[in-house]
């Protein structure tokens, strides 16, 4: 089955996130547990936690279809001891606020070499980062997001999402998500149906569909291999209707948040329905 549904708000507290989904019948969902835009966050509070629970649990939401996001500021593989630090323990923070939740996973973005160090010592950064937060929480597993690759940021290749992989101890609490968006402009071909094949081919090779544990749908304003992250509505962009209707209607995609950052939330409850008729 496929479990479909967007990135939503959550005003008014985390509690709400599973309303906003069940508004746009979503089946699945992404979050922020705090402000992506600042470092230090309050505490969740009991009721915060009770009523996450509760709603998700009466909009039907299980915590394998929930797919939390860290905040844009950390940085897993900064060059410079101070920040990597402070982006650890923000890390940290984040995991155990899902830990708290009763979800299972955390969507991060691997972290960026700042062109200081190379893009090895930068991934190697990011493994340490994983181990170091895997050991100190429970029951959550990191998921690495492919990234466009724009500026330094790491993770625009498979390759250096598998170096990560097999440098984490714990590989039963690492996973992957797959933005179509960011794969289109780092490179992979997702348009045209050869390359959609390719590249999935090459995903199990390198990573292991075992590892796929969420997807985000987004189509893109910027051309193949641009290195720009720039997402655009389903179907509007660059990569048009096609490739969405391949991964709805392909089995290898089944059982894991697929989950739209598109620009335009008033349009989600459209592109859900849509994306509902292709499976
Ligand atoms: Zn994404
Ligand atoms: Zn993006």
């Amino acid at each position: 089955m496929k479990y479909i549904g967007a990135h939503v708000k959550t005003t008014g507290g985390v509690e709400n996130a599973p309303l906003h989904a069940k508004e746009i019948k979503a089946t699945a969902f992404a979050l922020f547990t705090k402000n992506q835009r600042q470092w230090v966050a309050k505490p969740l509070s009991e009721d915060n936690i009770k009523n996450f629970k509760e709603n998700c649990k009466k909009a039907g939401y299980e915590p394998s279809h929930i797919l939390p996001h860290d905040s844009y500021l950390i940085n897993l593989g900064n060059p410079d001891p101070g920040a990597l630090e402070k982006s650890r323990a923000a890390f940290l923070d984040e995991m155990q606020r899902c830990e708290l939740l009763g979800l299972s996973m955390l969507n991060f973005h691997p972290g960026s070499h700042l062109n200081k160090i190379s893009e090895e010592e930068s991934l190697d950064l990011i493994a340490e980062s994983v181990n170091r937060t895997l050991s100190k929480t429970r029951g959550v597993t990191a998921v690495i997001e492919n990234t466009a690759g724009q500026g330094s940021n790491l993770g625009y290749t498979f390759e250096q999402i598998r170096y990560i992989i097999d440098r984490v101890e714990d590989r039963s609490r690492i996973g992957v998500c797959i933005d179509t968006c960011h794969a289109f402009t780092a490179g992979y071909d997702l348009k045209s149906r050869r390359g959609f094949e390719e590249t999935f081919e090459q995903f199990d090779r390198v990573i292991g569909f075992d590892y796929l544990k969420g997807m985000h749908l987004n189509d893109s304003k910027k051309e193949l291999g641009s290195r720009v992250d720039r997402h655009e509505q389903i179907g509007k962009g660059i990569l048009g209707l096609e490739p969405f209707q391949w991964i709805l209607g392909d089995s290898r995609f089944d059982d894991i948040p697929l989950v739209l950052e598109t620009p335009d939330e008033d349009l989600w409850a459209k592109e859900i329905k849509l994306l509902k008729s292709f499976t």
